[in-house]
């Protein structure tokens, strides 16, 4: 892959936009070398790469605004980054400016009773986690970039993750929020109420427009007590739908104990199996499907594994589940989450792939990985479908292989074909054809097929409103980014690469 390299700054409109930033943030963070760019012009996959005049680091909320001011003055636009670790394209730079979050790292403040924490964007997720932990608390956002994703950047594209089942997305983790707007105006919208029915909720608007509307800058998150027990059960299934009714009977015996309910499939497993030589083969079986399902409790004394005991006992009596295993020990615990968490990497090393991140209601999840394989499979014999994911959630990580003797780019030229397959369904069962990564680049011509009309109108009204110059994270989310003057400094639109 190669970067693109920034454009030459004859351009005596951005020569002047960079002296007054670097009158505004000194030299240090306004870079604009090769080298400095490069981290953030390409993007986690490597599907697309960007480009941008500089990268800028300010240091504070003030600083921010400034930033945002000089270059709407100079018609300039800004992409905001947090950890830079989107699964979408949503923070690829498109000429322009790079904003980056990660001096922006303060734990403001911990207020116990409240339960609740403010922190800056730049938080790096794993920092905010282990500052709610040292109060005693649970901030319970967990992805798989935990240590280099930030939490500006979770709560700009609402981040999901593996404890939605019983927090909720990133979006319901939040009380308030500081957001800097495309004006360079701040709205200090910081509040740590339970409670404020003043009016519309403004905060939602921020959160999952991916820094198209404001820059978040700051947030009030919600905390919950620790949890200090916590058991795992890995389960083997003939079926998807058997996995839904064990899904079913383990949220009404363990209520919100249940706090994560993974499916991974036949061929996922095998993979993580074939590729890591050290994965704990967690059944002496196999099976079409497996469960990966933990119970946790503030409670140190909760009974998890005799719950489970009763729940997979009765499970299996009734011919349910085939066979299951509950962790005996912290070890295990994480060997089996293991086998989950290396299930997106290893899709690597068997070709191509093409990924679906979709959603439907939970009561149809089972039935939507049956069609989606069946018809997927119909269409290209020998493909091989990898779906995982957050089945309590609704929410299947949908991928598919390419077959085994066929080339690379031959499979991904049929992207547009699954694609079509995979969202009709999706639609048909009423369903999101993005559950948890967000729109970005990648599913932004897509979304107008999928999306209300009425609802797709709304919201470019309110990139109208908020944004009237476009020039916050242009080209995401909505096609606005082709109305950009052709003589932006180094505004090429983001190439895919092929
Ligand atoms: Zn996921």
């Amino acid at each position: 892959m190669t970067i693109h390299s920034v454009p030459p700054l004859t351009d005596a409109a951005s020569v002047a936009l960079l002296r007054r930033l670097v009158e505004a943030l000194g030299e240090t963070h306004v870079r604009t070398a090769a080298d400095d760019l490069a981290l953030h012009l390409r993007e986690e996959r490597g599907l697309y790469h960007g480009s941008a005049i500089a990268v800028v680091r300010p240091g504070s909320t003030a600083e921010v605004a400034q930033v945002v001011r000089e270059c709407a003055a100079a018609g300039v636009p800004l992409v905001a980054q947090g950890g830079n670790t989107g699964l979408v394209g949503g923070g690829v730079p498109y000429g322009g400016v790079v904003l980056s979050l990660a001096r922006l790292n303060r734990v403001r403040e911990v207020d116990e009773l409240n339960a609740t924490m403010v922190v800056e964007g730049g938080c790096v997720l794993a920092e905010v986690q282990r500052a709610a932990a040292e109060a005693g608390l649970l901030f319970p956002l967990s992805l798989p970039s935990e240590g280099s994703c930030r939490i500006g950047g979770n709560l700009a594209t609402n981040a999901g993750g593996t404890a939605v089942l019983r927090y909720g997305n990133a979006r319901e983790l939040v009380l308030g929020l500081e957001v800097v707007l495309a004006d360079g105006r701040i709205w200090n919208g910081l509040t740590a109420l339970r409670k404020d029915n003043t009016g519309y909720d403004l905060k939602h608007l921020f959160m999952g427009s991916e820094g198209t509307l404001g820059i978040i800058t700051a947030a009030v998150l919600k905390l919950f007590p620790a949890q200090r027990s916590r058991t795992t059960a890995f389960v083997g299934l003939r079926s998807a739908a058997d996995a839904l009714n064990l899904f079913g009977r383990l949220r009404a015996a363990a209520g919100e104990q249940l706090t994560a309910f993974e499916f991974i499939g036949r061929f996922g497993l095998e993979l993580v199996l074939k590729h890591h030589a050290a994965a704990m083969r967690p059944l002496a079986g196999d099976h079409v499907a497996y469960a990966l399902i933990d119970l946790a409790s503030p409670d140190p004394e909760a009974d998890l594994a005799g719950t489970f005991e009763t729940v997979l006992g009765a499970a299996i009596e009734d011919g349910l589940v085939e066979d299951a295993t509950i962790a005996a020990s912290d070890a295990q615990r994480l060997a089996l989450w293991d086998l989950r968490e290396r299930l997106s990497d290893t899709q690597r090393l068997e070709g191509g792939s093409i990924k679906h991140d979709v959603a439907v209601p939970v009561s149809r999840v089972a039935e939507f990985i049956d069609e989606a394989s069946r018809d997927c499979e119909a269409a290209m014999p020998g493909v091989r479908v990898c779906a995982f994911g957050h089945f309590g959630d609704g929410n299947i990580h949908f991928n598919l292989s390419q077959p085994v003797a066929m080339e690379k780019a031959a499979f991904l030229a049929s992207w547009e074909m699954f694609n079509r397959i995979v969202h009709d369904i999706v639609q048909k069962m009423h369903g999101s054809i993005s559950a948890e990564h967000g729109i970005g680049l990648i599913k932004r011509d897509e979304l107008p097929h999928y999306k209300d009309p009425v609802a797709l109108d709304l919201m470019h009204t309110l990139k109208a409103a908020l944004d009237p110059r476009n020039i916050l994270n242009p080209g995401k989310v909505l096609a606005l980014g082709e109305n950009l003057p052709a003589s932006l400094p180094g505004g090429t639109p983001p190439r895919r690469i092929p």
